[in-house]
């Protein structure tokens, strides 16, 4: 229940805010809903940028990236995966992938860069990999509207690249994410996700590791195939099909945050059929497209969280993770670490199961 005030005489008291800890890290929210706000206020109009530049990710300008690392092209009715080279920059591609101009993580130069990357418990060098996904030769392309076979392509290519960057030896992580919009991190307005590899495992995916290690030491169960139990059951549950469950995680730090987890017990991507890869792109386009429209086209980021240590794979459980851009992370937040969320996640659930149109 958001807060509720009494007057009692000259006395104002009131019910507490709720504290909430999240599944599996050690991170707190505040959710301090006010009662009157729905998810509807948070919409702003819509400032995003027409792409005033020429598009370096539009088909005719590849000339203006590196050459692509992956892409797929049409051919006789099948979808076949080929690269550019220096010389030949294929054309009619349907998704793309290349380095990023201005990587955080560079690829090794030589076999002695990947030989001993971390100098010190605290010194080391960025070496990994960075790309850009282009995920449509059409500009606006984004996951809501995209048509889901264009989808499908994009979570193809996020497996293939997946297996392809997992096996280099400098590479303990790979994260795969998606920034939209100008307030939430992307400079290019063309539909596009990132890829990057790091040499050493993220903090919070260290965390979620050893909590769902510790789990599985107790219960001899995965923690999020629990949590997906209980969600599924819950008032946070937006959307379910066969495959996946979308539902607004209980101490959610962002307003109108949703997580995608899927049914089947795995560490990452890299075994799903087919039918989970198509069921999983509609999935994504029918919770991103309720967001946009309830919220009139939010910012936002989406990042996995996966595992490509075999060890792990009978307690960690890949999922996607979304993140409306609809507050800013001010004093408090920077100075604690803990959050401030004004919207219940049980309303956000609520509202957005009423706008889906699955
Ligand atoms: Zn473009
Ligand atoms: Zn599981
Ligand atoms: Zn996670």
């Amino acid at each position: 229940m958001p807060p509720q005030r009494f007057c009692l005489g000259s006395q104002v008291s009131m019910v507490f805010n709720e504290l909430r800890k999240d599944y599996l890290l050690n991170r707190w929210v505040v959710i301090a809903a006010e009662r009157s706000r729905r998810p509807t206020d948070f919409a702003k109009p819509r400032t995003e940028s027409v792409q005033k530049t020429v598009c370096p990710l539009c088909p005719g300008n590849e000339h203006l990236t590196p050459p692509a690392v992956m892409l797929y092209l049409r051919s006789d009715g099948e979808i076949v995966k080929d690269k550019d080279t220096v010389k030949l920059r294929h054309k009619n591609w349907l998704i793309r992938s290349v380095p990023n101009l201005y990587p955080a993580f560079a690829p090794p130069k030589s076999q002695t860069d990947t030989e001993q990357i971390m100098k010190s418990d605290n010194f080391g060098f960025a070496v990994g990999n960075h790309e850009v996904l282009v995920e449509s030769p059409n500009h606006d392309e984004d996951p809501a509207d995209a048509e889901l076979s264009q989808l499908i392509h994009l979570v193809n290519g996020y497996i293939d690249r997946l297996r392809d960057l997992k096996v280099e030896t400098y590479v303990k992580y790979v994260s795969i994410f998606r920034n939209y919009g100008k307030e939430a991190g992307a400079s290019l307005t063309h539909a596009h996700s990132q890829i990057i590899t790091t040499p050493i495992v993220p903090r919070t995916i260290c965390e979620e590791l050893s909590a769902a290690k510790d789990f599985w030491k107790k219960h001899r169960k995965c923690i999020f195939c629990n949590i997906l139990e209980n969600e599924s059951k819950s008032p946070r549950l937006i959307y379910e099909n066969s495959n996946f469950v979308v539902f607004s995680p209980y101490a959610s730090i962002n307003p109108m945050e949703f997580w995608i987890f899927p049914k089947k017990h795995n560490s990452n991507l890299l075994s799903l059929s087919n039918t989970e890869i198509e069921s999983f792109a509609k999935t994504l386009k029918t919770s991103l497209k309720g967001l946009k429209d309830l919220v009139n086209d939010p910012p936002y980021n989406y990042g996995f969280h996966l595992s490509i240590d075999n060890n792990t794979q009978e307690y960690y459980h890949w999922h996607l993770e979304v993140y409306p851009q609809l507050s800013i992370w001010a004093g408090f937040e920077k100075n604690t670490g803990m959050h401030i969320n004004t919207i219940m996640p049980e309303t956000a659930a609520s509202e957005l199961k009423k706008t889906l149109q699955p």
